[in-house]
């Protein structure tokens, strides 16, 4: 990894990061909420569309042969059928960002684990380092508890 250039650090969202600028590294109290987006895959149930609702309705209306109309087309409609659909899962994390910084461009992370809460963002070597030895002391100090 080099020393120099951004650095892609994953960032959890709970956790306590240090008060350095995201993207120039320099001293800052200040957070920005950046705007997390992850796209996946799920499986749903079909469901029956609209029109084959509307046409079940139409078919209740024409008696008893509608319904036996209706229930053969039900039959193929039906079953444990899933669908695979593309859902987009959104997100907010906080980070520290100088106000110099934000108003030119507000931080996003380059890759996101919404279900995790892990998002990754190009760093600062500083702002890396310094999370590093924050993360590093919150471990020592978990251990001097136990
Ligand atoms: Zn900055």
């Amino acid at each position: 990894m080099s020393e120099f250039g951004p650095q892609v650090t994953w960032i959890h969202e709970s956790e306590s990061l240090p008060n350095t600028c995201i993207t120039c590294g320099m001293f800052t109290d200040r957070l920005v909420k950046a705007r997390a987006r992850q796209q996946h895959q799920k499986t749903v149930p079909a469901s029956e569309s609209n029109s084959m609702q509307a046409l079940g309705c139409l078919l209740h209306l024409l008696g008893p042969l509608g319904l036996i109309i209706d229930a053969i087309l039900r039959h193929g409609a039906t079953g444990n059928k899933t669908i695979e659909k593309t859902v987009v899962s959104k997100s907010k994390v906080s980070v520290p960002c100088c106000r110099l910084c934000a108003s030119q461009s507000t931080p996003e992370p380059t890759e996101s684990d919404i279900a995790l809460g892990k998002h990754a963002f190009e760093s600062h070597p500083r702002f890396t380092e310094r999370l590093r030895v924050m993360r590093q002391q919150a471990a020592e100090q978990m251990l001097r508890d136990e």
